[in-house]
């Protein structure tokens, strides 16, 4: 159980930030939602929580902007006191096999899904130091771990954050700070909603489960690292997908 703590979810408004959202406010946390401009949708989520009795908030942040998430912070930890659990979730796609893409799509995906989650982590590093407690998530990929043809931006970011989350483990394990991964597979959400039919049924025919995720599969996955039974584990690499990547 979460209760008593309070979890900040970046790219919580929809897809598996939203689930992520719901489900620790289902354990008992209360939750900063942050979201990117899709306002109506950030309030939805909020709105869930609320019914669920925990406390919640709507934060529009870019994480691709370090002011931004610098006052974002500030602002979270005046609103609701600590933050005991980051879920570095907000993500980006601008696919394009390298002839294409060119360099603000390669800096548009590193920045957001990359160096936003850093950005999270240098804000919330003091604090949750101070405290001696603190669980960090990064929702990286499988792409991340075996590259993608077509999402060299994407792999490069989402194979960053394993080596930021292994760092920032190192870094934090004696105060008491986990750090891990989870690296979802294929998830049914608006992202992968928007590739073309047929690469969807090329990557659903690869899935040895031959099923898509969900978004709650990714949450519980979540749920275990932000709760009290993973409390030794750090620095790993959970994949969530199926079986897809073995
Ligand atoms: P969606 O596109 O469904 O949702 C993306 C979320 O991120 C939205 O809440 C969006 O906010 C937010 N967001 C986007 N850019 C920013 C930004 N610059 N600042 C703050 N928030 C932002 O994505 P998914 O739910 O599918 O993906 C969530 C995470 O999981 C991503 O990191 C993705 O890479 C990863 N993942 C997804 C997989 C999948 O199959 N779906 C597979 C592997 C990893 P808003 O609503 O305001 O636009």
């Amino acid at each position: 159980m979460l209760k008593g703590n309070v979890a900040v979810v970046t790219g919580g408004s929809r897809g598996i930030g939203r689930a992520i959202a719901l489900r620790l406010a289902k354990e008992g946390a209360d939750v900063a939602v942050l979201y990117a401009g899709n306002e109506a949708a950030a309030a939805e989520t909020v709105a869930e929580i609320e019914a669920l009795g925990q406390r919640a908030k709507a934060y529009r942040c870019d994480v691709a902007d370090y002011d931004g998430t610098k006052q974002t912070v500030e602002e979270i930890l005046s609103d609701f006191g600590a933050v005991d659990i980051l879920v570095n979730n907000a993500g980006i796609t601008k696919d394009g096999l390298i002839l294409q893409l060119d360099e603000a799509k390669f800096s548009a995906v590193l920045d957001t899904n990359l160096k936003g989650a850093f950005y999270m982590i240098k804000h919330l590093y003091a604090p949750m130091m101070r405290r001696r407690k603190g669980r960090i998530i990064n929702i990286s990929s499988v792409v991340g771990l075996t590259g993608n043809a077509g999402q060299a931006n994407y792999a490069s970011a989402k194979a960053g954050l394993i080596g930021l989350t292994k760092s920032v483990a190192k870094e934090l394990a004696g105060r008491n700070i986990t750090c891990n991964a989870v690296a979802p597979g294929f998830i049914a959400t608006d992202m992968t909603d928007a590739m073309p039919e047929k690469a969807k049924q090329a990557v659903l025919s690869s899935i040895p489960m031959k099923r898509t995720g969900l978004p709650e599969d990714i949450a519980a996955a979540v749920a275990f690292l932000a709760g009290e039974d993973a409390g030794y584990i750090t620095g790993t690499v959970l994949k969530v997908d199926g079986g897809l990547c073995m």
